[in-house]
């Protein structure tokens, strides 16, 4: 079992100071046990504990023996993660914040048992922030037998016009480049939208069987891996209802069916959920990648910058000592070469300007909040500490296709097009991660 402190469902560290983060046990559970531990064997009755959480009192009545915080509390009762208890851990000055995810070497310590299990994986990742969050050396952390399908998440947010197939060849190739080959399947997915989750699963569960395997899923945190279950476990549920109505035959919900089980040697537990015919399917503890953004931004930036809405397409035709402002999140400025358009995709939230290069740093700070933004306050902008320059240098492939995308993590993409090439410095602060791939479009 988890040490006493610490959720037995996750294993983060208990705390009863805010609701929003993670591992909240609400103060009268806390005192339930105190007194608990104090006078073993007493019952301890919910009146004589003040401010008796009235919605779920069976996490009163629960945590004699074992405290679960209120996120898996849910989770395995209702089948649903309330998103508000998601809140990313942040690497600034509240440094008492726990996290659910996983540091990187518990997490690679953590799945290279799969290579010693048979099974199928479901590997999601984020087609806003692929290389921010790719697993790096996968194919060594969980063995070389074990398939791969790929399921790349938010796809419901890429404008309407890109091709399935256009996305997955580019993620094959990606995917090489990086060194993950022989992918077992690629599912362009949306774990909000629910479009192909039961494809992937039927194609997961198929192998599976065939393998007399389970399936694991497994992704960085922020990909969407919990709204993901949540929807399989909506698709499951309603699968059942369907079933009990016409052979009317009683079957537990499968938000009953759901448990957690110990990853040995570890203090993490994994969500498992009984997909019939002996094949289960585990839910693994999302990976916190270092540089990804949502480490830097307090929650109601985060809100603004993580595309929740179709990414607006805006064009900007932009020469030397031009710049382009991403809000105040980042900048690319023009140093040389002749006039690329600039194609940003990004939330309508984030508000992205052309200006000038002179006094662009200046520039920034000086509309911070306002005509840039997010983030929304000098303070939030503070956080995202010191500002980074990186230079490089695009060839144009004409102007029917874009030649080069430059991705900032999460966020969204500029895609240029043009002719000749193009000298360009992209600025970011240390808490914005910047990759250029082949593009996507
Ligand atoms: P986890 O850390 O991997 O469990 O990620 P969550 O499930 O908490 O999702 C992270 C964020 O991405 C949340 O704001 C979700 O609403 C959002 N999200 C997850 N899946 C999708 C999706 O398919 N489409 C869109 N647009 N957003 C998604």
């Amino acid at each position: 079992a988890a040490p006493k402190n610490r959720c037995y469902g996750c294993g983060v560290t208990l705390q009863s100071d805010s609701s929003h983060r993670p591992g909240f046990l609400p103060p009268s559970v806390q005192s339930k046990r105190r007194l608990q531990e104090a006078f073993p064997g007493t019952e301890i009755r919910t009146s004589d504990v003040q401010d008796v959480p009235t919605a779920e009192p069976e996490l009163v009545a629960d945590t004699q023996s074992r405290a679960v915080c209120q996120r898996c509390y849910r989770l395995t009762h209702y089948g649903m993660i309330d998103p508000s208890l998601r809140v990313p851990a942040t690497a600034t000055s509240d440094d008492t914040q726990v996290s659910s995810e996983l540091s990187p070497d518990k997490f690679r310590r953590n799945l290279e048992r799969l290579q010693k299990i048979n099974c199928v994986i479901i590997y999601l990742v984020d087609i806003f922030d692929f290389h921010g969050t790719f697993i790096p050396s996968l194919r060594d952390i969980v063995g070389s037998k074990n398939p791969i399908l790929l399921a790349v998440n938010k796809t419901d947010l890429l404008p309407s016009d890109m091709k399935d197939n256009r996305v997955e060849t580019w993620i094959r190739h990606e995917c090489a480049g990086m060194g993950l080959f022989n992918i077992g399947g690629v599912h362009l997915i949306s774990s909000v939208k629910g479009r192909n989750v039961k494809l992937l699963l039927a194609d997961a569960v198929r192998i599976a069987k065939k393998r007399h395997s389970d399936i694991y899923v497994i992704g960085a945190a922020n990909v969407g891996k919990s709204t993901f279950i949540n929807q399989l476990v909506r698709m499951l549920n309603r699968k059942e209802g369907h079933s009990r109505s016409k052979k009317a035959v009683k079957r537990p919900k499968t938000s009953e069916a759901l448990t957690t089980s110990v990853i040995p040697g570890t203090t993490l537990d994994v969500i498992k959920i009984p997909l019939g015919s002996s094949v289960n399917l585990y839910d693994t503890p999302g990976l916190m990648m270092p540089h990804q953004l949502t480490n830097y931004l307090d929650a109601a930036d985060l809100r603004a910058v993580l595309p929740s809405k179709t990414v607006e397409r805006v064009s900007f035709r932009l020469g030397e000592g031009k710049a382009l402002f991403i809000g105040g999140l980042a900048r690319i400025e023009v140093l040389s070469g002749k006039p690329f358009f600039f194609t940003s995709f990004f939330s309508p939230e984030v508000k992205v300007h052309p200006g000038k290069l002179e006094d662009s740093a200046e520039f920034t700070e000086r509309h911070i909040g306002g005509l840039l933004r997010p983030p929304s306050s000098p303070e939030a902008f503070e956080r995202l500490g010191e500002w980074t320059g990186k230079s490089l240098t695009a060839e144009g492939e004409g102007w029917k296709r874009s030649c080069l995308d430059i991705v900032f993590s999460g966020l969204g993409w500029v895609a240029l097009t043009g002719s000749g090439s193009i000298q360009l410095r992209v600025c970011v602060p240390r808490g914005v991660g910047v990759f250029t791939r082949e593009a996507l479009m």
